[in-house]
């Protein structure tokens, strides 16, 4: 992997490269891009930017202002390998091009910000986040009970799987039933050779890759592994992870959907963020002997998370969709706890035996419709928070919480019900994000704003088609 401009103008004479693509995330979450032939690449470009219009990208200027410059970093660069000629792929921050100042909504800066941030508060020099996102794999959707049963679609009243192509080759028997798909082999297994190749052209994108295996869910869905890195190398690797995964999926006739929960009564997708800090080499999370071998630095960023929870979610868990994931009974945390080895608590502390490095949390509530920038970033802010303000956790729970009594779960703080009231405890809780100057506050209004205007409201406009099963004969 190149490391300079140099470098990459080095790979680009010698790997004999036509096109560079840029790419840059969106403020949702998504990548944008645009390819230039190699002569328009020079050193300048990793100083001044490449210009564009900002004006038609989802949330930034409006057209009045809209001249925009995207910066690629040199060290993201690998050939593209859905691209028919020799292309070079570059991930890219944004910046003003009049002041050559980063743009203070681009949610690549906000995640630089935040390591910034940290290094700043003299606790640490790096924080590193492992996500584990889950998918699944759909031969398409169809969002009515339209003819074609050549595709995989969620029925729409019944919230179920419908006629697919497994049954149209006649495979009845093997198909993972509901919440038993973690993890039989082949045959139930139909989908090995596909991750399989979604993890090894990861690789060739420059993730440190380490597995794959199916899911709790019923056919199709899985998680690959990636090793854990720096947050904005993390961030980075999501968007590559998505690109990748997508795109192999599209080779072989089908789709991959990262909606947290597009099967009813199954498990959903969620994208578990483990994280740790650490400076001058050291990791900060571990100390012999205590619970969990959790240092007071660690619980204090627990208590942190735990204690911002409601309005951290609203970057962590920001679509409409990620609240029907967030219910009891499918191995996704609805309590903000904190457990050793427990899966029901929102956030569990894995036991990783008496290696300091291995010591890190698991934030269990995010999942991938977020964008990772953001998200990683705000997760970060809020676990500062803890350990500058000694945010005391409270004792761990380590029962099932799925069991526990009316009255018990009573006294344990849950997940927001909605996207709705998550932006809602943004809107009060913000203060853990701005003093900083990590996020702005135009930012969080723009986000708020954003979210109500074109995910809360156009939702709650339209009539769901479960209402016509519950009212249509009212
Ligand atoms: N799919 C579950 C979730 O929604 C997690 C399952 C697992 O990885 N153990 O978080
Ligand atoms: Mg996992
Ligand atoms: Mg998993
Ligand atoms: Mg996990």
């Amino acid at each position: 992997m190149p490391q300079t401009p140099q470098e990459v103008l080095q790979m680009i004479q010698d790997q004999d490269i036509k096109m560079i693509d840029l790419k840059f995330v969106d403020l949702p979450g998504m990548w944008q891009h645009c390819s230039f032939y190699r002569t328009q690449i020079d050193e300048a470009s990793f100083v001044d930017g490449v210009p564009f219009d900002g004006s038609s990208i989802r949330g930034w200027k409006s057209i009045n202002e809209s001249d925009m410059a995207m910066v690629p970093d040199p060290n993201t660069a690998w050939i593209d390998p859905f691209m028919k000629e020799p292309t070079l792929s570059m991930i890219c921050s944004i910046q003003e091009p009049r002041t050559g100042q980063p743009y203070d909504r681009d949610p690549r800066t906000i995640a630089a910000k935040a390591m910034q941030y940290l290094a700043s508060t003299g606790i640490g020099d790096e924080a590193y986040f492992g996500p584990e996102p889950e998918f699944f794999v759909f031969d398409g959707v169809r969002f009515d009970q339209a003819e074609n049963k050549s595709y995989y679609y969620v029925d729409s009243i019944e919230g179920r799987w419908n006629s697919g192509r497994e049954e149209a080759d006649g495979n009845l028997g093997y198909k993972p039933r509901y919440k038993e798909g973690y993890f039989p082999v082949g045959p139930a297994d139909s989908m090995q050779d596909l991750r399989t190749e979604m993890l090894l052209t990861m690789a060739q994108c420059g993730v440190p890759i380490e597995k794959h295996h199916h899911e709790v869910a019923t056919g199709g869905q899985g998680e690959l592994g990636f090793r854990f890195v720096p947050l904005v190398q993390a961030a980075d690797y999501m968007l590559t992870y998505k690109y990748v995964i997508r795109n192999v999926a599209k080779k072989h006739g089908k789709t991959v959907t990262f909606m947290p929960k597009p099967l009813f009564n199954d498990n959903g997708s969620g994208m578990h963020t483990h994280q740790s800090i650490w400076k001058g080499g050291k990791p900060l999370f571990f100390e012999a002997g205590t619970y969990a071998n959790l240092s007071t630095l660690a619980k204090h960023y627990i208590g942190g998370i735990l204690r911002h929870a409601p309005a951290l979610l609203a970057f962590t868990n920001p679509t409409t969709n990620s609240y029907k994931r967030l219910v009891p009974g499918f191995e996704a945390p609805v309590n903000l706890a904190y457990s050793q080895g427990n899966r029901s608590a929102s956030i569990r502390v894995p036991i990783t035996g008496m290696n300091p490095k291995a010591k890190r949390i698991e934030f269990r509530c995010p999942d991938a419709t977020c964008n990772p920038y953001l998200a990683f970033a705000a997760m970060l802010c809020a676990g500062l928070d803890g350990i500058m303000n000694q945010i005391d956790p409270g004792s761990s729970l380590d029962v099932d919480i799925y069991d526990l009594s009316p009255e018990e779960l009573s006294k344990i703080p849950s997940t927001p019900g909605s996207l709705e009231k998550a932006l809602e405890a943004l809107e009060s809780d913000r203060e853990f994000l701005t003093t900083s100057g990590v996020f702005s506050e135009d930012f969080i209004d723009n986000w708020i704003g954003y979210k109500l205007d074109n995910e809360v409201n156009p939702m709650r406009l339209r009539p769901h088609p479960y209402e016509f099963a519950l009212y249509y004969d009212a």
